[in-house]
């Protein structure tokens, strides 16, 4: 069994905006454009008070906190911090999967530092962040993935929590559908329809029942209702995914311009491929638009795609799902996942050793 924590920063982008500028802190803050387009990247706790949430449209912002106040991202200092961060992990273990710059899986099941106990590393963890980037972090402590990062939002912020082995069943059986990560707003309320309020509820329904209502994500439903999780921490030392990404002085208008990027974009990446000899069946256009909001659209295969012109070909499609023309565009990326080392190494992690030890935490 494995030992699994998920970290995560507490407000990550607006803690860091309230650390270095004083005149911050204490009050309710948006990080992200304030204009009629823009959007928040995230709001300082004194901001969620007032039900600001990160993603959401700065207008609505300013409708819920007047006196909100707006500020302006700086994703080099936070990638900075990040770093600091990650250096940290890779004191415990090698294998860490950062999910975004604010948060990460670790597997600790045989520590390179400390005790062989989760809970007592995401302790020193927790403290060691904050003595070195004086920022908070919480932490979820569990046998796997998906418990671990529902247990570092219970007690968020600044907070942490283990949940057991023996305790997952029970703990999971009380959840809400809506807390379940995974489980979006239209699928609870698909649920809700169905008379399933919590795990409880969920588990009633049959594997096929629920595959037959939900598609392929019912047996991700079924399982994790039952504290079932078997996906490993994914660390960089297998790669998940390649790609490139270009910031424009001037934002893109035209679809032209953005085809254009788009063609450079796509020989960087058949050369990125090429050197790695690992080509995906995933390709992602990812879009940053003027007002500093992302998307991504992806188009999976059921071959490989390492070649220029085939990119260039899904991307179209790819970007006219997007509102680019509308919203203007500032960054375009490209990349391949579902990469073929990638699977390779997932077989040969299915034939391993089914051990069961019950370990402390
Ligand atoms: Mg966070």
């Amino acid at each position: 069994m494995r030992k699994i924590i998920h970290i995560d920063m507490d407000a990550f982008y607006a803690s860091v905006e309230q650390r270095d500028n004083p005149e911050l802190r204490g009050i309710p803050l948006a990080v992200g454009g304030g204009g009629p387009r823009g959007v928040v990247a995230a709001a300082s706790y004194e901001a969620r008070k007032f039900g600001v949430r990160s993603a959401m449209s700065g207008a609505k912002a300013r409708q819920l906190c007047p006196h909100l106040v707006f500020t302006r991202p700086n994703f080099e200092k936070y990638k900075e911090v990040s770093q600091q961060i990650r250096a940290l992990f890779l004191e415990y273990t090698d294998q860490v999967e950062p999910l975004s710059l604010d948060e990460a899986y670790l597997d600790v099941t045989n520590p390179k530092l400390g005790p062989p106990s989760a809970t007592i590393i995401a302790r020193e963890l927790r403290r060691r962040i904050f003595e070195t980037t004086h920022l908070t972090a919480s932490a979820g402590v569990s046998y796997c993935k998906f418990l671990a990062k529902i247990a570092s939002d219970l007690n968020k912020p600044n907070g942490m929590a283990t949940i057991l082995p023996h305790e997952a069943e029970a703990f999971l059986e009380k959840l809400e559908v809506e807390k379940f990560h995974g489980i979006g707003k239209a699928t609870t309320a698909k649920m809700h329809k169905m008379g399933i309020f919590n795990g409880h509820d969920l588990k009633q329904h049959a594997l096929h029942d629920l595959v037959r209502r939900f598609g392929k994500v019912g047996r991700f439903y079924y399982n994790i209702v039952r504290g079932i999780d078997d996906r490993a921490v994914q660390s960089h030392s297998i790669r998940k995914s390649l790609s490139t990404e270009e910031t424009f002085n001037t934002d893109l208008g035209t679809t032209e311009e953005m085809m254009e990027q788009i063609a450079l974009l796509a020989d960087d990446l058949q050369r990125r491929i090429e050197r790695a000899d690992n080509p995906g069946r995933t390709l992602t256009l990812k879009v940053r638009y003027a007002d500093f909001r992302i998307v991504t659209r992806s188009k999976t295969l059921d071959h490989d795609i390492d070649k220029a012109e085939e990119m260039i070909a899904l991307a179209a499609p790819l970007l006219e799902d997007t509102e680019a023309i509308q919203r203007k565009v500032r960054l375009l990326g490209l990349g391949v996942s579902n990469l073929r080392k990638e699977r390779e190494e997932q077989q040969r992690e299915q034939v391993g050793p089914g051990e069961q030890l019950m370990l402390e935490f």
